[in-house]
Formats: C-alpha cells, structure tokens, sequence
C-alpha cells in the first residue's frame, strides 16, 4: 500500500481550524493570495509526492546510493523524478519572486516537505537542505556569490549541502577544525574532512554547492571562531573543485540518502558573511530547518498510520470483547463495530468466529493515539510555519516580535516531539500488523527504519531539550514562555490549568538550580514535553473549536484518556527531582 497525501485534509487544517488566510491577509506580500490557487497548489504537491515519489520508496530503500570511483549513483528512477521535481518549479515553491520563485508562504513549503518525506524520505533527504541554503546565500553571501549561485540554488537546478559535522565535532561544533587559509582574488583553501553529510555526492543535478564550516588562521578556538564557505563541485569555468567523497556510510535506514565522508584537499572557496560568523549564518535558516525535521516525523507516522488503520479493519484475530463501560469513539470504527460479529448478548457462543483486530481494544487505542497526535503536531507545526513568517514579514515590531518568541519556543518543542513520538508511533503502528508488520512486506518496518534519525540530526533530541529549558525559559524567568501560554489559554482557557502547572514548575526549577545547577539539565527532555504535550492540548482544542461544539470530538477525547497522564507523569517527574534538591543550599 503507497503513501497517499492528503491535500484536502491540510486545507482543512489550514484554512478552516487556523484561519491560515486571515492570517496571511495582514502580512503586504501575501495579502492578495487567492483561496482556491493555494488549495489547487496543495493538490498539485500531494498528487506529485504520492504519484511519482511514493512509488521509488521501496526499491530506494532495497538498492541504496551506490558509490564507486568517487562517484555516487542514486537508486533507480531517482534522477528523473528529481528533474521533474525542479523544472515544475516545486523547490522554489516559498523562494522570493525576485529569485526566480513563487513566493509563497513558507507553510506551503513545509507542507509539501512532510508529503514528500512520508512518501519517500530517501529521496526527499537530497532536496530538503535547499531552503535553507537558498536563505543562507541570500542573507549572507556577496553579490557576486549571488549572481553566480542564489538562482540555481533557489530553483533547485543544483543541490546543496550543509557541511558541519567533523568525527570529533558533533554536537559540540566548537571542535571543528576544518581550516581556510586565504588564497588570490579575495578566495580561501578550505582544506579537512567532514562526515556524515547528506547529499555530499550524487547524480541528480549537474552541480552541488556545499556551505562549509572552517577556521580562519587566526580564528579564536569555540565556535566563535568558525566562518562559512561556499565550495561547488564545479566552478562557474566548469573546472572541478578539490573536493572528494571518500566513503557513504551503510546505516539503519534512508538507505537511498547517500550520507558521505568529503575530503576537502585545498578546495577553492569562498567566504559567506563575516569572519569568525559562520554559526550565525547557519543558524538563519535554523527554525524552519526544525520545523522541516519535525514534519519528516509526523510525515512518516502519517505514512505508518495508513497503513496500520487499514491492515485492522482487514485482519480478523479471535473475539473482541463486549464493550460494556467505554463507550467507543471515532466514526471509522463504529461503523467497523456495527459490521463486525462483535459479541453482545449471545458473548462466544459462536467460538469459531473472529473479530477484525480494529474492534480489540488494545488495538483501537493504539489507533486513536496516533491519530491525536498526528493530527495535534501537524496543527502545531502549521501555525509555527505559519509565524515563521509573520516573524519575517509582519507591519508590525510588536506582532513580529510575538512569532520571532513563538517559533524560538515551538520550534525545539516540535523538533523533539514530532520526531520522538514519530519513531515510537510508528513502531506502535507496526505493532499492529504483528509479525507482517517485521517483515518487509508491507513498508512499516522501513518507516521504522528512516525515522529514526530524525531524532539525531540537526540537533540530537537531547539538544533541543536543552535549548528550551536551559537556553531560552531559564535566563529570562520564564517571562517568553509564560507569553506563549498566555496567548493559548486566551483563545482555549481548557488548556490553562496545564500551562500553570508547568509554568509553576518552570519557578521552580529556576529557583532549585541555584543550589543544584545540574537539575534543569536531569529534567530537561521532561520539561520539553510537558510544554508539547500542553501545546498539542491547545492544537486539539482548535479543531474541536473548528467542528463545533455539537460535534463529537474523538481526538480531544482521546487526549484526555491515553495523552494527557503522559503529561502528567512529565511534570511528576520534575517535581520529585525537585524535592530531591530542596535541601541543597546555594553553593
Ligand atoms: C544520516 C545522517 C545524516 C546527517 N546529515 C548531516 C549533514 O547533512 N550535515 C552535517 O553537518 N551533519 C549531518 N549529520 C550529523 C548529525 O547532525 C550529528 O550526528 C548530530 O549532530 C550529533 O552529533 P554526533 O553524532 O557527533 O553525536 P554527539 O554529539 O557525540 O552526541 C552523542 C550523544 O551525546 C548527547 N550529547 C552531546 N552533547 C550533549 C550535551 N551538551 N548535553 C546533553 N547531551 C549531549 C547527544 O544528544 C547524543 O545522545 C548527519 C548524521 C546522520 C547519521
């Protein structure tokens, strides 16, 4: 069963539980977007993920990039799909109109990137970079870089890299060493050895430009001494640069993502921004790169989701029981109970029948679950994309100023979130095809697979955690967070009792570290979720609000039996750890 995106859904999602066009009416350059174009530009993305990406998933997966000779080849079928992807204009879908784009809002962006990662997320690892290097070009480099790289890079007639990582340096960019010494003409040699980059060779586009973080001689050690450059694979004279792909790592999944070693032997490049700010460069592009990640998560639980719903309303396993206390929610299944021979008055008599497995309870609620989430973090992560531009683009400082502090703080939130409950959903959707689901048959255990290093890359989980907590809630009292959760429990004062709870916590913690500055880093992951957890309260209070309140409203429901003790068990944690530090004096 392929991946299907659905656009009708996400229309929904955005226009009628967030007002998306509302919202897009107060920033100048989007006030004029008509309705029905955004709705047949939604169509038109997720007719090309599930139509031409969908179908290269399992045999990406089963050939894999292959490099030989320094030379990657892409899986079948790859290289085509990709030239169809550029020339349609999809990469430059939220690219200024002056670049060459379409300038739309960001969101569609982020939208069609979940599509494309559910449907394949091999493939959709070699042109998800390209935003934001675009944004980098733009907003750092030269004007002659500009002229040679923005609008090939923009439209996505070339892929490009980020060029991070170092085997000592992970996490702790601080550590690279990758040097650039200054050469003729103003240019550097970038010469050192990066791992695990993404894209780092292939055969889909004629060119790769890669940004690349290194230390100018003089550059104090730490990360304030990095500065950023551009390297292509070929220059503008078509001579090819001293870069060389040694090696493409054999991993646990998104087996057709070619993740390389790249020597980079004296390679001529050029300086993007100012020396000694090269992190900074990189990190423009940094929210909406999380954002994107976070999507890859729910991207596959969806893809993960589909198929689990389906297999249980075909396979039939022993009797369900009688439902006597709880009551059964969601249409979808009610309807699968009246046709099942569920037992009721005459329980087992017939003991030779069977039940599908949707109508075990175990089962439902693994179904319901998911389906909370998923459609929770996808409205989170909507109106995060959504504030990204109103950060951007809004009249107003102060309405600017309010996205900048939203998706600063959503941001870590929906990196984590999405991409853990992503993995852990969908190994709970492979759960239910049993032994069909480990085998490779159906496509779950490859979702498994591929998902998992969402949770690494671009911030380990563990770094956003600590990002939320230690970096942004802690320095300022918590005053920005306590703004965001002002501003849910206006608009849904349901939310407001849970925002209280961990605000109080967030005092605590505060105030406990003093004495035992090691505490908010024990809890920081529990603090991360507590706070997503009361957001994805919000964001499920939104579609109910978007029904009505007639309607009945399964996935609030099912937050409230299977989510929010998760919540709860989040903010006991963090009270114990507490108290086990009440009695430490300040040192
Ligand atoms: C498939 C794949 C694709 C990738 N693509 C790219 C790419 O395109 N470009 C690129 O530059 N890099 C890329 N990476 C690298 C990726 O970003 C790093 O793997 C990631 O940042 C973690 O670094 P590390 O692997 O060295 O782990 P480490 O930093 O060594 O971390 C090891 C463990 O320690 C924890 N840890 C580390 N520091 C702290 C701390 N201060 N507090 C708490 N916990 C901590 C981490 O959370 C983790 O659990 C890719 C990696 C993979 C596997």
């Amino acid at each position: 069963m392929l991946y299907q995106a659905n656009s009708g859904q996400a229309a929904y999602l955005l226009f009628d539980v967030l007002q998306a066009q509302e919202q897009l009416r107060e920033l100048p350059s989007f006030a004029e977007l008509d309705k029905s174009t955004l709705v047949q530009v939604l169509e038109e993305a997720a007719k090309f993920a599930s139509d031409k990406i969908a179908p290269l998933n399992a045999s990406g997966d089963a050939v894999g990039a292959q490099l030989q000779g320094g030379q990657v080849t892409m899986p079948p079928g790859f290289a085509a799909a990709y030239q169809e992807f550029w020339q349609a204009g999809w990469p430059a879908l939220s690219v200024a109109p002056e670049d060459g784009g379409q300038g739309l809002p960001e969101v569609f962006n982020q939208i069609m990137y979940e599509w494309l990662s559910a449907a394949n997320h091999g493939w959709t690892m070699a042109p998800g970079l390209l935003h934001g290097a675009y944004e980098c070009i733009k907003h750092h480099a030269s004007s002659e870089l500009k002229a040679q790289y923005l609008e090939k890079v923009g439209s996505g007639q070339w892929l490009a890299t980020m060029c991070l990582t170092e085997a000592h340096a992970g996490s702790d960019l601080g550590q690279v060493r990758t040097s650039a010494k200054p050469h003729l003409d103003g240019s550097y040699l970038v010469s050192g050895t990066k791992i695990f980059i993404s894209g780092g060779e292939h055969d889909l586009t004629e060119n790769i430009v890669h940004l690349v973080l290194a230390r100018l001689p003089d550059a104090p050690p730490g990360p304030k001494g990095l500065s950023l450059f551009l390297v292509p694979k070929f220059y503008p004279d078509g001579t090819r640069s001293r870069v060389v792909c040694e090696r493409i790592e054999e991993k646990m999944g998104i087996h057709a993502s070619p993740t390389c070693v790249l020597r980079f032997d004296e390679a001529r490049a050029h300086i993007v921004g100012e020396p000694g700010k090269g992190l900074g460069a990189m990190f423009v592009m940094m929210n909406a790169a999380r954002l994107h990640v976070a999507l890859q998560g729910t991207g596959l639980l969806d893809a993960a989701l589909q198929k689990a719903s389906a297999y249980a309303q075909e396979r039939r396993q022993m009797r369900a029981p009688p439902r006597v206390h709880i009551p059964v929610h969601g249409n979808n299944i009610q309807e699968q109970k009246n046709h099942s021979n569920m037992p009721t008055a005459g329980v087992f008599i017939n003991k030779f029948a069977t039940d599908l497995i949707v109508n075990h309870p175990t089962v439902q609620r693994t179904l319901e679950t998911q389906t909370a989430y998923l459609q929770g973090l996808r409205v989170l992560a909507y109106q995060t994309a959504l504030e990204l531009d109103v950060a951007k683009l809004h009249p107003s400082a102060d309405r600017r100023a309010q996205a900048a502090s939203w998706c600063a703080l959503a941001t870590p939130v929906l990196k984590a979130l999405c991409t853990d409950q992503g993995f852990r959903g969908i190994s709970e959707c492979l759960q239910v095809f049993g032994g069909h689901g480990y085998v490779r048959e159906w496509g779950v255990e490859q979702h498994l697979r591929d998902a998992r290093i969402a949770m690494i890359y671009e911030g380990t989980n563990e770094i956003q955690a600590i990002d939320l907590l230690i970096r942004k809630t802690l320095p300022d009292g918590g005053a920005a967070l306590a703004a965001v959760f002002q501003r849910i429990s206006t608009e849904t004062p349901a939310v407001a009792a849970e925002a209280d709870a961990v605000m109080s916590l967030a005092r605590e913690l505060a105030s406990r570290s003093q004495a035992a500055p090691d505490l908010p880093y024990w809890v920081a992951q529990d603090f991360l979720k507590a706070c997503g957890l009361v957001l994805l309260h919000w964001a499920l209070q939104r579609l109910k609000q978007a029904k009505g309140d007639a309607d009945q409203t399964d996935l609030l429901v099912h937050y409230q039996r299977w989510i929010a003790p998760e919540l709860a068990a989040a903010l006991q944690i963090i009270r114990t750890q507490c108290a086990a530090a009440q009695d430490l004096q300040p040192a």
